[in-house]
């Protein structure tokens, strides 16, 4: 018998807070979880999810112009917004019933109000009520962050994407960073005319400088536009809703339907109530926790992007489960950091794992680095000049790869797998020894020279 209302309260209903109760109550404990605004968080109701599907939406008008040298003629093609961005709204509303539904099913009770924590074990729901519990969960994930210049209050963040009343004709997305170049993809693919603004020169900082090249020279040649080390000035709203913005010291303005903030996610802590156990935060505002996820006060922990650690999904899933096995099923539990594939969603993709060259030369001085530039057989028949590019980084003289990246189709869906070999700790010889599967963009990985 427990002297609390809960064994467990999780305040947010993201990928790591919904992880974490679920698993939890399969242990036996009595779980509550608090969501303020829909259960599935960022990456199920405005994120990866949603922007998945915008951007499979985006890239028909590629497959119908590349469909020409196939045989196939699109008489009056046309592409209707509303169309795309309620089905994907009806794709969310799908998602949140079956998060909803796991959680219901495990037993975990669901309150949809904004908590607060009061105490150690204590937390205050919006309906002034308070409950309390053994241990407190902090999953709130994290929220986009909106520089502060004249008129910054006319920015949209990544979160109203999914909502406009109507394709833009001119979009113009602040940052450079995984946001920025998802939606230059989608918004390009869809037909807006697409600004990409970074504070400095470069896109994508931390992903390899060959990729990061390739894909400024692609989204070039589909003509998307980039400003770099280019600042806002002001943003002024006229009377039909179209901004005039204003970047650089010039003093004409570029004219958007819509400015698009893609310059970071901060961890979400306001309101939380953080002070009322004593919870520390670091200088950047994220919650400190050890290896087990506990924050500085005994009976709470914290998972996911508002812990800052590595801000993906599956990682604070990762951290929801390592959290459930370590205080409910005495089998403590941390997550392994190394190694961890990533994705842009760009058009095309790019997929990562481990160091890039750049970092390699760094650690280890002495490296190989092979790659692959190619291609893929269906651009060439297409008549479509985009060509891919594999990397792969190698320890010398073991062999043992650093490091994968690569640009092109399908990329993540490829990737994923050989991440498993990287994480694995095999070697290059190991990769050549396997038979290329031909013809496929995949057999690139065992060919590299
Ligand atoms: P990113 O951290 O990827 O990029 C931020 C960009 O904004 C950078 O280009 C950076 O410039 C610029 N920037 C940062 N601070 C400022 C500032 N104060 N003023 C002006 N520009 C600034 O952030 P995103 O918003 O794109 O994404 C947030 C997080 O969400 C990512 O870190 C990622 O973890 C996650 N995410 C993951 C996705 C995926 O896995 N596919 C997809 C979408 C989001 P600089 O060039 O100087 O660094």
């Amino acid at each position: 018998m427990t002297d609390y209302d809960y064994d467990l309260f999780v305040i947010g209903a993201g990928s790591g807070g919904v992880r974490a109760a679920r698993v939890s109550a399969s242990f036996g404990a009595k779980v509550a979880v608090a969501e303020e605004y829909r259960v599935g968080g960022t990456c199920v109701i405005r994120g990866c999810v949603p922007k998945k599907m915008l951007v499979y939406g985006s890239h028909f008008s590629e497959e119908l112009e590349d469909g020409k040298n196939f045989g196939w003629t699109w008489d009056n093609a046309r592409f209707d917004w509303h169309t795309l961005r309620d089905h994907v709204l009806k794709d969310v509303d799908r998602l949140n019933s079956a998060y909803t539904d796991t959680l219901q099913n495990h037993d975990v009770e669901i309150i949809l109000e904004r908590a607060e924590i009061a105490g150690p074990h204590e937390v205050k729901l919006a309906s002034g009520k308070t409950v309390t519990a053994k241990y407190i969960l902090i999953a709130t994930g994290a929220w986009p962050v909106i520089s502060d210049f004249p008129g910054s209050e006319h920015m949209s963040t990544s979160n109203d994407m999914f909502h406009l009343e109507k394709l833009p004709n001119l979009v113009i997305i602040s940052g450079g960073g995984y946001i920025a170049n998802e939606f230059a993809g989608i918004f390009n693919g869809l037909g807006s005319e697409v600004f990409v603004v970074n504070r400095s020169d470069v896109i994508l900082r931390g992903y390899d400088e060959s990729l990061r090249d390739r894909l400024l020279q692609i989204g070039m040649s589909k003509g998307i536009n980039y400003r770099f080390n280019c600042t806002f000035d002001k943003i002024e709203k006229r009377e039909d809703g179209a901004l005039d913005v204003y970047m650089d010291g010039r003093e004409m303005p570029v004219v958007a339907d819509v400015v698009l903030a893609a310059t970071g996610r901060r961890p979400k802590i306001e309101g939380l109530g953080l002070e009322n156990a004593g919870v520390e935060i670091s200088d950047d505002g994220a919650i400190k926790v050890d290896e087990y996820s506990r924050t500085n006060v005994e009976s709470i922990y914290a998972v996911g992007d508002v812990t800052d650690r590595v801000q993906l999904t599956p990682v604070a899933i990762r951290e929801g489960q390592a959290f459930a096995e370590t205080v409910f099923n005495n089998n403590p539990k941390t997550v392994d950091y190394n190694c961890i594939p990533s994705a842009v969603f760009s058009q095309p993709p790019i997929a990562s794992v481990g160091l890039t060259e750049g970092e390699a030369r760094n650690r280890y001085g002495n490296i190989r680095v092979y790659s692959s530039d190619f291609r893929a057989m269906r651009n060439v028949f297409a008549d479509r000049h985009e060509r891919s590019l594999y990397k792969m980084v190698v320890e010398h003289p073991t062999g043992k790869i650093l490091g994968l990246h690569m640009i092109g189709p399908d990329a993540p869906e490829i990737l994923q797998a050989a991440a498993v070999a990287v994480k694995a700790g095999l070697t290059k010889d190991d990769f050549d020894a396997t038979v290329a599967l031909h013809p496929s963009m995949a057999e690139e990985l065992v060919l590299l020279k």
